[in-house]
């Protein structure tokens, strides 16, 4: 691959855009000579025969964002919680908070709710701290739902509306979920829930994007952000954006959560509904369906459709505590999709792939292709007292 491929970093994915209609201001931002030293970075050893697995998630997108409303299901009160797109597991507490607060306009305190992912499982924490017996219902558990096979860093806005359709009042909502969110998963930070801070580095040779913002987000979320000079970083571009950014690890996430929830109480069932008429019929006088993409054909969401996406997990290195965003952007199925790196105890995670109502459950060797080899290509090409690493094959 060129440099030129390299340099057409995704600055949008610094911000987790990709997919999204949210389009960032920009800056005109100079270059100034070196002030520091170089930064060294330990590297990422990318090669494929270093790779371990690779899994398929469907996010559950809607163009006009997530659902968040009350509802009626014959006699019983029925909350909406779900269409989190790429941005679940950044914001489920924050619509987790809000879809509880719905809940209390009913006066008995048993609940069910519907989903056992990351908004099923915070929305029923939400409900026992407002004094509801709670019981979830999922047709799966973690680790086989979709937030399982998150990235999974704070994205609030990935993959999460889609051209120009929300309204004021979805705009508010989403404001106060992302509030509310940000500061709780910064109460959780640690080895039980598996959240910690990191360096995000997006290596980029685009000035203007390197000041850019996300118009959707209050500033005091956005991080942050340090432009390094050329002769600042390792990276083969100009510029490298610094910033901080809070990585969620979700096998760790996902079981503490459910620890959680049945340490206070709930009754934990496995099934799959087939049709509303099903969930009507339960005990439980409130139902708070977080059922994600199951939404669609549950209670016929047309809006509803997957954005499938592949992460390539390499072997851990437990050194690395810096993620990456961006470094190539080469025959992407979707123009403007960058990619994407984040160091876990499971592995290297790869990803920045996002395939618009695709239902297969199978690779996308292509995009697998552009993941690996544009993460092989940015690695082999960054300064540092290893030395290049063995080109790709
Ligand atoms: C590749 C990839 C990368 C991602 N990266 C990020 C990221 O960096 N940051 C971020 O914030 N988010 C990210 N996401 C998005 C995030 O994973 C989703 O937004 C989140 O998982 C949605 O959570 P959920 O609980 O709504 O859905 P799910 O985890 O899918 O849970 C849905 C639950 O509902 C149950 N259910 C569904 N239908 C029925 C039914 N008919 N009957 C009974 N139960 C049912 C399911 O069994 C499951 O328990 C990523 C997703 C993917 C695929």
């Amino acid at each position: 691959m060129k440099r030129r491929d390299l340099i057409k970093s995704g600055s949008l994915a610094v911000l987790g855009m990709a997919a999204t209609a949210c389009a960032p201001r920009s800056a005109a931002v100079v270059t100034t000579p070196a002030r520091r030293p170089m930064l060294v970075l330990p590297r990422i050893h990318a090669s494929w025969d270093r790779v371990i697995r690779t899994t398929v998630g469907f996010r559950p997108h809607r163009p006009g964002g997530f659902v968040l409303r009350a509802d009626k299901l014959g006699s019983k009160l029925l909350i909406h919680n779900y269409g989190h797109g790429g941005s679940g597991m950044s914001l489920s507490w924050g619509t987790a908070q809000m879809a509880a607060d719905l809940a209390l306009q009913q006066n008995e305190r048993t609940v069910a709710v519907i989903g056992g992912g990351v908004v099923g499982l915070t929305t029923a924490r939400e409900l026992q701290r407002r004094g509801f017996g709670v019981t979830i219902y999922a047709a799966a558990l973690p680790p086989e739902v979709t937030s399982n096979w998150s990235l999974a860093g704070f994205t609030p806005t990935s993959g999460l509306i889609s051209g120009n359709v929300r309204t004021p009042e979805w705009t508010a909502q989403f404001q106060q979920a992302v509030d509310i969110a940000y500061r709780r998963l910064q109460l959780l930070v640690g080895p039980k829930y598996g959240i910690t801070w990191i360096t995000n580095y997006a290596p980029t040779d685009d000035d203007k994007m390197a000041g850019g913002s996300n118009a959707l987000l209050p500033t005091h979320i956005q991080g942050a952000r340090e432009l390094l000079q050329p002769g600042e970083h390792p990276f083969p571009t100009r510029f490298a954006i610094q910033r901080p950014e809070m990585r969620i690890e979700p096998s760790i996430y996902l079981e503490a959560l459910l620890e959680d929830v049945k340490i206070f109480g709930a009754s934990i069932i496995v099934r799959k509904f087939e049709k509303a008429e099903e969930i009507a019929a339960l005990p439980q006088p409130v139902i708070v369906n977080c059922t994600g993409l199951g939404a669609k054909t549950l209670f016929g969401d047309d809006q509803l459709v997957p954005l499938k996406g592949q992460l390539t997990v390499l072997v851990p290195q437990p050194e690395i505590e810096y993620s990456t965003s961006g470094g190539a952007r080469v025959q992407s199925a979707e123009p403007g999709l960058g990619i994407h790196m984040m160091p876990r105890r499971d592995g290297i995670i790869l990803g920045g792939t996002s395939e618009r109502d695709v239902w297969t459950p199978e690779v996308n060797e292509k995009e697998r292709q552009r993941i690996v080899n544009g993460h092989i290509d940015l690695y082999n090409a960054m300064k540092g007292p290893m030395g290049p690493m063995p080109r790709r094959t």
